[in-house]
């Protein structure tokens, strides 16, 4: 579980995105590498030989308004904390900068294993002076050219072998279910995870093994077992960077993929923006299940119909998350608190689903029967046979005579029939039209 991390780090313009794009390249239908545009994508996965990784581009979280070099080093701190592997990318046609500098100080003190990449080694006669970067101290400089792509095979050859030091994370229990809270900052997160350990002071502790681990709190509620991932970001405070909204992307992409159950939290005084949509957007691409948590209820002004009227409103804000519960709490007076835990209980429950071939079979056939699919250029659909081949979250594969002819508006029908008869309260679930073999 978890997948190693790596963190580009560097002062600006050495190259750092047009690696990252680069590394990432092959999953990527468009590419993002017009020079100037402010960098939507700072995380995402890949992979070498066999090795799927994450990467992050620390250059995105732009903490505008501070001054240059304070920029670079709260971004290595990032890179420190968020890591497995760091790659310290410097430019080869400027030598080492005061800025390079102070990126090195940094992470000669965090422990982590760290790469040095010069990039823009544009022509091979330039290679000549590669061994200048050895005295930067991190060992064999690897010459690379972003523009071109060359010398990128070594550098991942080595970033991969450094992973193979990482351990692994310690294997959880199963039967553990393991939720995180994601959302932008001040929604009050890390609030809440104050409310629930609270509670569960007597039996919390923290996940034994890896450094990783220890950012996760397990603990033991009506004999459920339960780990909070990244508690321990979640009550750090104070550095320049926490509260920026790309760090906070950042953070729900890295909890998102160790999660079974993302709460998404929302701040109830302020209403639902763009960038909750986005962060609850990346819960939903990754199949978990989804709770949607309207925090700070305690200071809305409310009448009988506020939480209908707020629900329809979390609806038409979220339309592909129409499967997940809407709970409302405040974290400050405690009210409403309790609902969190069924709900949590609930979507983990109906994630990790299996329904019975020939339950699921029955639905859809009387599905068809009350609605046949449409004819389309005189050829109808023939649903065949059904079946589930996942969970977390359910999928299933509907046998038909021909997938082209299965239409949006027809799977989503099939959809809300198998929802109508079975619970999946709180789990997106997929479905496979395949041909018939
Ligand atoms: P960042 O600020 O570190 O992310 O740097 P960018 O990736 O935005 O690159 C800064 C500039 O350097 C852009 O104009 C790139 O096209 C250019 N650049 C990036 N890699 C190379 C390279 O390998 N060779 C050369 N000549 N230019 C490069
Ligand atoms: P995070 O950045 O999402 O982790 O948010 P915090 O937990 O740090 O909370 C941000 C601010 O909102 C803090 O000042 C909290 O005291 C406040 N806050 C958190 N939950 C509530 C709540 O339920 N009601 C009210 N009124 N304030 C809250």
């Amino acid at each position: 579980m978890g997948k190693p991390v790596l963190a580009i780090v560097g002062r600006p313009n050495v190259g750092k995105s047009t690696v990252f794009n680069r590394l990432i390249g092959h999953r990527l239908s468009i590419v993002e590498d017009t020079p100037g545009v402010t960098r939507d994508r700072i995380y995402a996965s890949s992979d070498w030989t066999g090795v799927d990784y994450d990467v992050i581009d620390t250059g995105g979280i732009e903490l505008t308004d501070e001054p240059l070099l304070t920029q670079v080093r709260e971004q290595a701190e990032i890179a420190i904390d968020e890591a497995d592997v760091i790659l310290f990318m410097v430019n080869g046609k400027e030598g080492i900068t005061a800025a390079d500098q102070a990126v090195a100080e940094k992470l000669y003190r965090s422990g982590k294993p760290v790469l040095l990449a010069v990039n823009k080694m544009d022509n091979p006669e330039m290679r000549a002076d590669i061994f200048d970067y050895y005295s930067v101290g991190f060992g064999e400089p690897y010459p690379i050219s972003g523009s071109h792509g060359s010398g990128l095979g070594d550098l991942l050859d080595a970033v991969v072998e450094a992973f193979g030091q990482v351990t692994e994370d310690a294997a959880l229990d199963p039967e553990t279910i393991r939720f995180s809270l994601i959302g932008r900052p001040n929604v009050g997160k890390s609030s809440i995870v104050n409310v629930l350990l609270g509670e569960e002071r007597a039996i919390v502790s923290n996940i034994p093994g890896t450094t990783r681990d220890a950012t996760d709190t397990s603990f033991v509620k009506d004999k459920h077992h339960y780990a909070i991932i990244d508690t321990a970001g979640m009550r750090k405070r104070g550095k320049v960077y926490e509260k920026t909204e790309k760090y906070s992307v950042l953070r729900a992409q890295r909890a998102i993929e160790r999660s079974d159950v993302c709460i998404v939290v929302i701040n109830g005084e302020e209403g639902i923006i763009e960038q909750d949509k986005k962060i609850a957007g990346y819960a939903h691409q990754a199949g978990r299940a989804v709770i949607i948590a309207v925090n700070k209820w305690d200071v809305v002004a409310k009448d009988e119909r506020t939480m209908q009227t707020f629900t329809k409103n979390v609806r038409a804000h979220f339309p592909f998350l129409a499967y997940a519960p809407v709970v409302f709490v405040s974290a400050l007076t405690n009210k409403r608190m309790h609902t969190l835990f069924p709900a949590i209980r609930q979507a983990a429950e109906n994630h990790a689903m299996r329904v019975q071939t020939n339950v699921l079979n029955d639905v859809i056939a009387d599905a068809v029967a009350i609605n046949p699919p449409p004819t389309d250029k005189g050829r109808r659909l023939k649903v065949l046979y059904a079946t589930q081949v996942a969970v977390k979250p359910p999928a299933f594969v509907i046998f038909v005579n021909d997938p082209e002819l299965m239409h949006f508006s027809y799977q989503r029908y099939l959809e809300n029939k198998i929802r109508e008869a079975f619970d999946f309260t709180g789990t997106p679930i997929n479905i496979y039209p395949r041909m018939r073999k």
